[in-house]
């Protein structure tokens, strides 16, 4: 039982995944920011699509749905509660449902507070998590449509994950995610070296997606609000973790 991911850039900054199924062949794609590139990256790799699973609603992650159902036949999968806003789902899922890719089960993560409605697909045998636009590698999405408490709240989900979990998110924003991460916390050696790396990636024009829970929950201040430490660098000693996650992403908003 294997899993096989593809990472597919698109459009400026976004990143699209295809996954298959070693054992049975079954294809299902993350997000269709643009047909085109994933259209050719199925040509390439001689995969056939079956599954088009969407995170959110935003243009970016669903312009090039319709495109691809029509020259695949996709059967295309989203949140139940975001169905009056996203192209025609085949499937509509809720918190804790579970589909199979193949013999990989894939259970789903309500992840709103980017947008409200987001969802997340985690394939726990694999340890793969699809977060788009909710964790991102040393960041979060902005708060467009739900408060702190609820974006901290989807970040405990993601924390409850093994550590080994790898993050596939939405964009590549973590060069910029990682300048922010060391106004938090400047003396975090953890953050130090990950950002040695990200610096060599970009530079060669490598994805710094994906990244480990474990990696994230030692770097990404975002998922470090309910730490005594990262609580008293924010002069919130004595604040709930959501109040610290809400100034957190205050001053990210204003970097
Ligand atoms: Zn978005
Ligand atoms: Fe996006």
């Amino acid at each position: 039982m294997a899993l096989q991911i593809v990472t597919i850039p698109c459009l400026s900054d976004n990143y699209a995944y295809l996954i298959r199924d070693e054992d049975t062949d079954q294809v299902a794609v993350v997000d269709v920011p643009d047909a085109t590139p994933i259209l050719g990256a199925l040509k390439d790799l001689n995969w056939s699509l079956d599954k088009i699973l969407i995170t959110h609603h935003h243009y970016d992650h669903i312009d090039g749905v319709e495109d691809l159902r029509t020259k695949t036949g996709a059967k295309v999968y989203g949140a139940k509660a975001d169905a009056h806003r996203l192209p025609a789902l085949d499937v509509e899922l809720s918190e804790g449902d579970t589909f199979e890719l193949g013999t990989e089960a894939c259970d789903v993560l309500d992840v709103s507070g980017h947008t409200i409605g987001h969802i997340a697909f985690v394939f726990k045998n694999a340890e793969a998590a699809f977060s788009a636009d909710s964790l991102m590698a040393l960041g979060c999405g902005r708060l467009f449509e739900g408060d702190a408490e609820m974006m901290w709240g989807t970040m405990k989900k993601f924390i409850a994950l093994t550590d080994d979990t790898l993050v596939y998110s939405g964009h590549e924003y973590t060069a910029s995610n990682a300048a922010f991460a060391l106004t938090i916390e400047p003396g975090n050696t953890d953050l130090q070296s990950r950002i040695e790396d990200i610096k060599h990636k970009r530079a060669n024009d490598i994805p710094t997606v994906p990244a480990s829970i474990g990696l994230e929950k030692a770097t990404n201040p975002f998922m470090r609000a309910n730490l005594k430490e990262v609580k008293a660098l924010v002069n919130m000693a004595d604040a709930s973790n959501a109040d610290v996650f809400g100034e957190i992403r205050r001053r990210k908003d204003n970097f």
